[in-house]
């Protein structure tokens, strides 16, 4: 029996797709040749990359004029890629502070020119999303992150602005619907919903490149990238061919649409348990928590070994809290079943009766 995975990420993956992948590390589609040892120019893998490139389109129903990139680096370079490729010469940029990784998208992004956080939820610990805030006019983009995964909240109603419109997808990418008009760029690293690490997906509106002043280094340029179809360096093609395998995956579960339904059935399930246990309470406002991390801490914290020793034994992982937070933090992405979410239940009700 596998253990029942809530890491936040690298994260569970579907059982099936981790087949398929370990099958293709020996002999990929029966070429007597390994995924790994055979060129990223080969009629094979090229392939896989246009097959990733067009399941991310169409899962996410992407309208013309946008572009995907498999990418190196993670998210945490497109925290500079996107200043590099969008922020003018003498420009500014406004940021939407709502996470550990939102600031560092801001430090970043202070390397190449002036930015304006223009709303931050640090003050109360980044345990919520700010809903009132005036987005300056004099800014090249806005910068927000969809659902920040150490706090387990998430945006659902995104800024609007005229300014270019950017979004750091990397923990909730694939996992609600949303109208992707409204972002000019996405960023996602692979981890999560995806794939494994080692790839970073890139969602850009073409006609808003080329338009800084500003001299680009090659391997951050998204024109050079897109030039060559994602293949200006050697891409990571294990990381690649397992998300197309993913997204293949989520195609067969009924796509964005049917998997939206089920997060927000196994989220809602979790959080009821979070709310009715005296013992527990969850740290994200209410009205921000996000379906993807669900963020909780004990109201006694002298019952912390005795939880702790109960959700190990039940052959769950990953529940601790990242350590800016403290507690406990449930990830529970596209391919957590619901029924290891119900053993995790069982664990919190098990833990009531133990120590009240
Ligand atoms: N943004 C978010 C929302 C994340 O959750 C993470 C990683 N967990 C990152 C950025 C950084 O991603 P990477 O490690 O791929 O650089």
């Amino acid at each position: 029996m596998k253990k029942h995975n809530f890491s936040a990420g690298p994260c569970i993956l579907p059982q099936e797709v981790l087949k398929k992948a370990a099958n293709a590390v020996t002999n990929f589609n029966g070429i007597d040749l390994s995924l790994i040892e055979i060129s990223h120019r080969s009629k094979e893998f090229v392939e896989v990359m246009e097959k990733a490139r067009s399941l991310v389109k169409e899962l996410l129903n992407l309208p013309e004029g946008y572009s995907v990139l498999f990418l190196q680096g993670g998210a945490s370079l497109e925290f500079l890629m996107t200043p590099y490729n969008l922020l003018k010469v003498n420009g500014k940029a406004g940021y939407f502070d709502t996470g550990t990784w939102s600031s560092k998208a801001i430090k970043e992004a202070k390397t190449l020119g002036e930015v304006d956080v223009f709303a931050s939820s640090k003050d109360k610990g980044y345990n919520y999303i700010p809903k009132n805030y005036n987005i300056p006019s004099d800014i090249d983009y806005v910068h927000c992150t969809s659902n920040n995964t150490i706090f387990g909240t998430q945006i659902k109603e995104f800024p609007k602005t005229d300014a270019l419109l950017v979004c750091d997808m990397s923990s909730d990418i694939f996992s609600r619907e949303l109208d992707f008009t409204q972002f000019d760029l996405v960023y996602a690293g692979a981890q999560k919903n995806m794939g494994p690490a080692g790839t970073t997906l890139v969602i850009v509106k073409d006609e808003i490149l080329g338009k800084t002043g500003r001299s680009i280094p090659s391997m951050l340029d998204y024109q050079v990238h897109l030039s060559k179809d994602s293949m200006f360096n050697t891409p990571p093609v294990f990381a690649v061919y397992v998300s197309m395998l993913t997204l293949e995956w989520l195609k067969e579960q009924g796509g964005v649409k049917a998997i939206e339904k089920i997060n927000q059935e196994k989220a809602a399930l979790l959080y009821a348990e979070v709310d009715r246990n005296p013992l527990f309470i969850g740290f994200a406002n209410k009205e921000d928590r996000s379906t993807m991390n669900v963020t909780f801490n004990l109201t006694n914290e002298t019952h912390k070994d005795t939880f702790d020793k109960l959700w190990n034994e039940a052959g769950i992982n990953g529940l601790k809290g990242h350590k800016s937070v403290g507690g406990y933090r449930a990830s529970i992405y596209n391919a957590m079943p619901i029924e290891s979410i119900k053993v995790l239940i069982n664990v919190m009700q098990q833990f009531e009766k133990q120590v009240s």
